[in-house]
């Protein structure tokens, strides 16, 4: 029996008031959707297509289309996406496309049939460079096939994709060329996201506006490629660090530049995951929206409420917070 210190114990449920910069999550795994779907995030930022294939495919993209299996890319990956966008829906889900290295996809059923030795395979085939190749697009055009087959068939709207690992204005040309040519137009129910993880993308971000919708920041490829530094090498790990200048400056670089031509940028490296005041910064700087570990999204919707309260209040008092050129950044 209950006593009456127990049922005064019951605590009301917190509640999360909208936000201007809005709050996403990545996730990986399809099976933990309905689990982290409680969560007050405002939809999936990232949704990595790799969990999909190591969790239920197993078997080489390539391998199954040579085993004449191409239907069983289809399904499995529409099965494992459609778990994600059914548990989020209506709020927008953004699956990448796959970004395995090759060493990665080497660990795949049949892969080492099909994979290059690569010394330095985060700088090897990965991403966008493998979509428009001859030897792997009719891989990629199933994956292609399984985005629509969720959005299509199972009327999962709230899907939108993201290319990974652009390195060239005409990779975006090639590989946006190849999305639309299957059938999936960018529109108000359907955007194209580039990942914003190496300088190029920075640097002639004018340039990239015109293929996509906006950009999410890979503050773990940005921070590698900017510092020179192997994300993956102990003997350098002290110098690398998403907070630096450079990387910081890149940020702020590459939100006026997309916003220019009304492009949004949003981030799903680990960066605000990992240092919950560099949000600050990023709010600051105008980004919008901060997609973080389904851990952190609790903390970070509150710390974004407080923060955009504050900048409120200071620009009501002429406080000079709003002037980032107050700040190191
Ligand atoms: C990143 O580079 O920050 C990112 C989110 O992508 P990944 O870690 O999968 O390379
Ligand atoms: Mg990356």
């Amino acid at each position: 029996k209950k006593s009456g210190s127990e049922s005064q114990s019951v605590v009301a449920a917190e509640t999360f008031a909208p936000t201007a910069t809005r709050v996403m999550m990545n996730l990986g795994d399809p099976e933990l959707a309905d689990k982290y779907s409680t969560l007050p995030a405002d939809g999936i930022g990232l949704m990595r297509e790799e969990f999909i294939w190591t969790s239920y495919i197993h078997e080489h993209p390539l391998y199954l289309i040579e085993q004449g299996h191409p239907e069983k890319v289809v399904d499995m990956l529409s099965d494992g996406i459609s778990k994600v966008a059914r548990a989020m829906s209506p709020r927008p889900v953004v699956l990448r496309l796959s970004d395995f290295k090759s060493s990665e996809y080497r660990n795949l059923k049949g892969g080492d049939k099909y994979e290059p030795h690569e010394p330095a395979d985060l700088l090897g085939w990965r991403g966008a460079s493998r979509y428009y190749d001859p030897k792997y697009i009719n891989a990629f055009k199933l994956e292609l096939e399984a985005v629509k087959k969720v959005r299509n068939e199972y009327g999962l709207t709230n899907l939108n994709i993201m290319i990974p690992f652009i390195r060239t204005v005409d990779e975006a040309r090639k590989v946006t060329d190849i999305i639309r040519n299957q059938g999936l137009v960018r529109g108000a129910d359907f955007k194209i996201y580039m990942m914003a993880e190496i300088p190029s993308n920075i640097i002639l971000a004018d340039q990239f506006n015109q293929f996509v919708d906006g950009y999410s920041i890979g503050s773990n490829d940005l921070s590698m490629l900017i510092l020179g530094c192997d994300r993956n090498n102990d003997t350098v790990a002290p110098l690398f660090d998403e907070r630096n200048l450079a990387v910081k400056r890149a940020i702020r670089h590459l939100i006026k530049a997309a916003h220019k031509d009304g492009r949004t940028v949003s981030i799903c490296g680990q960066a605000p995951s990992e240092y919950p005041e560099f949000t600050n910064f990023l709010i600051q700087s105008g980004i919008d929206y901060v997609s973080v570990n389904p851990d952190m999204v609790k903390e970070t919707k509150r710390n974004v409420a407080h923060f955009e309260q504050r900048i409120m209040l200071d620009k009501a008092t002429g406080n000079g917070l709003q002037d980032p050129t107050n700040y190191e950044w």
